[in-house]
């Protein structure tokens, strides 16, 4: 049984267990979601989920409770792992648009911008070809979404939009982490989440 830990603590929980649960279905695969909130809750987990919600609120939380230290540890240790939005927002190594600091996981050698698109732009969906994904375009849904702004070391860009005739990068990935701007658990396609569960079974 795969058991597929999502952070608890605040934002789109509900949405990504049962994406989990169909994901599992679709790929014939023994897999669970379960959902973290203290570090007990992480023991025997083969794969994390870091939701969308709000990053400051979300670090902040995480701190409290001790996770944030014990979910790093576990992410470092190459538990494959999903951010979406603000999740992806707490993974960066870099973070720009911000005043002051917040809690982070720093795990991913990326920069990201936090709500990068803007007022004027605060909500869309748009087609993506993802890099990993097979078969038609993913659509991605936007809401007060980062973008990545910079990649280093073993990090790279897996999906770009044009904004404006400029590439603007939307999904992260390096080694078993994945990073989105956008919010996956918000349609009903369920393959980066089937593609989070076959890096866990390997
Ligand atoms: N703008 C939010 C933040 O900074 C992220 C929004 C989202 O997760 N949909 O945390």
């Amino acid at each position: 049984m795969i058991r597929v830990g999502i952070i608890a603590l605040q934002g789109g929980v509900a949405e990504h267990q049962h994406m989990v649960k169909l994901a599992a279905e679709k790929i014939k695969t023994q897999a669970e979601p379960v959902f973290v909130r203290k570090d007990n809750d992480l023991k025997n987990i083969d794969a994390i989920i870091v939701p969308g919600g709000e990053s400051t609120t979300m670090g902040i939380l995480a701190k409290r409770t001790g996770l944030l230290d014990k979910i790093k540890e576990i992410i470092l240790d190459g538990t494959p792992t999903l951010g979406t939005c603000a999740g992806a927002i707490l993974m960066a190594k870099k973070l720009l648009g911000i005043r002051g600091k917040q809690p982070m996981l720093r795990v991913m050698d990326v920069e990201v911008h936090r709500n990068y698109f803007g007022r004027q732009r605060e909500s869309f969906e748009i087609d993506l070809n993802i890099d990993f994904l097979e078969g038609p375009p993913f659509r991605g849904i936007f809401i007060r979404a980062p973008a990545f702004t910079d990649f280093w070391n073993g990090a790279k860009s897996a999906a770009s939009i044009s904004v404006d005739g400029k590439k603007v990068d939307v999904v992260a990935i390096e080694e078993s982490m994945i990073a989105t701007s956008f919010h996956p658990e918000l349609t009903g396609d369920t393959r980066i989440h089937e593609y989070l569960i076959k890096l866990a079974k390997k």
